[in-house]
């Protein structure tokens, strides 16, 4: 006999859920408890639904799963930030990030298996894109964290960054879902000015979002203000030029008035001169914007080097002097490759997955 498929109950919405109970002969009410316990109360099986009855909490397994994610692994940097590797239902493994500071608890999410960018200074890069994740899997991610920082720190999560692996911006309908799911009051109820999602530069993708009513952060991976540096480490760049990603930018910005953030690696000896900063200065007066330099994390290619921090402070001093807001972000997580950019599944898990 032919097995058949089982559907994730999250692919479905509310009103879907309601339609497959009320064919079953059950209540609409049912079918609005089982949608709480799904996202709000994130259960991971049917039998956790104790609100229901026994029959109401066992049909809907013959034809439907959850598809939780699992944490198959768990390490805790020198500087307290802690990398999970999330098993998905499939097998394959993504990593997530939390980042705790003085004043925030910061998650780090990844949107893909992988990624298809092959950005030449990122691990994620190197991994080939495997699949999307599903809205569901980027929200077990916020909740899976969200509870480390309650446990740990004793603190709420108060920021979500897509800026773990994969890009957000090709996954878009399940992205999109996500920041839905965990901004709604029938899910974890957070202010979307807490989310950012950042891109590589899809302009395409940055214009839809304009258009689809974004309320979220923006972020933009720009690491060089020039196409032929950019091209140089960012292949993306050969098919959304910086003038292309320049013009999306404006488009978002006059919809929905939210200030851009542009990421800038720092690499020694390419792109951390005032040559460069006087560049990044003009892309900047395209639209209202604030710098994130970042340090680089070595991937262990040796390809890059972390600029200098005095050549650092004399880039960001410039781009200050010259009315734009510059901040130096110092790298967390590193010792645990957990940094921006590491993110590769280095555990042991992930080695005997490739085997
Ligand atoms: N694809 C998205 C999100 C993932 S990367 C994007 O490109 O924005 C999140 C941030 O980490 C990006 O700014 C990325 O450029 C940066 N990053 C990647 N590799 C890095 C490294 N080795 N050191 C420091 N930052 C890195």
């Amino acid at each position: 006999m032919e097995t058949q498929k089982l559907i994730d109950i999250r692919s479905l919405s509310q009103e879907q859920i309601k339609e497959v109970f009320l064919a079953k002969g059950e209540k609409a009410f049912r079918a609005t408890q089982v949608y709480e316990w799904l996202w709000k109360k994130t259960a991971s099986d049917f039998k956790q639904m104790s609100n229901l009855s026994i029959d109401t909490r066992n049909w809907p397994k013959e034809n439907y799963v959850i598809n939780h994610v699992k944490v198959v692994d768990k390490q805790i940097s020198s500087d307290k930030t802690i990398k999970s590797g999330f098993k998905l239902h499939d097998n394959h493994l993504v990593e997530g990030v939390l980042i705790p500071a003085d004043d925030r608890m910061t998650a780090c999410v990844s949107s893909q298996v992988g990624c298809s960018l092959t950005c030449k200074f990122c691990a994620t890069g190197y991994m080939d894109r495997k699949r999307n994740l599903d809205p569901g899997e980027i929200y077990d991610q916020v909740v899976t964290i969200a509870r480390q920082a309650e446990e740990n720190f004793g603190q709420k999560l108060t920021n979500i960054v897509y800026m773990g692996m994969g890009e957000p911006l090709l996954n878009y309908a399940n992205v999109w879902d996500s920041i839905e799911r965990i901004t709604s009051p029938t899910g974890l109820n957070m202010a979307a000015k807490r989310i950012t999602v950042s891109t590589a530069g899809i302009a395409k993708m940055i214009k839809k979002l304009a258009d689809d009513g974004a309320k979220f952060n923006l972020a933009v991976s720009l690491h060089a203000a020039d196409d032929v540096k950019r091209d140089t480490i960012m292949p993306i760049n050969e098919s959304n030029s910086l003038e292309a990603v320049g013009k999306a930018l404006q488009h978002f910005y006059n919809k929905t008035k939210s200030r851009i953030t542009f990421e800038y690696i720092a690499f020694k000896d390419f792109n951390e001169s005032i040559e460069d900063a006087k560049m990044l200065l003009k892309f900047c007066k395209k639209v209202p914007a604030k710098v994130n330099v970042i340090e680089y994390n070595p991937t262990g290619d040796g390809q890059f080097e972390k600029a200098d921090s005095k050549k650092i402070d004399a880039f960001c001093a410039y781009l200050e002097k010259n009315g734009v807001k510059a901040t130096v972000r110092r790298s967390r997580g590193n010792d645990i490759d957990a940094a921006c950019g590491q993110l590769a599944n280095k555990n042991k898990l992930a080695m005997e997955q490739l085997k």
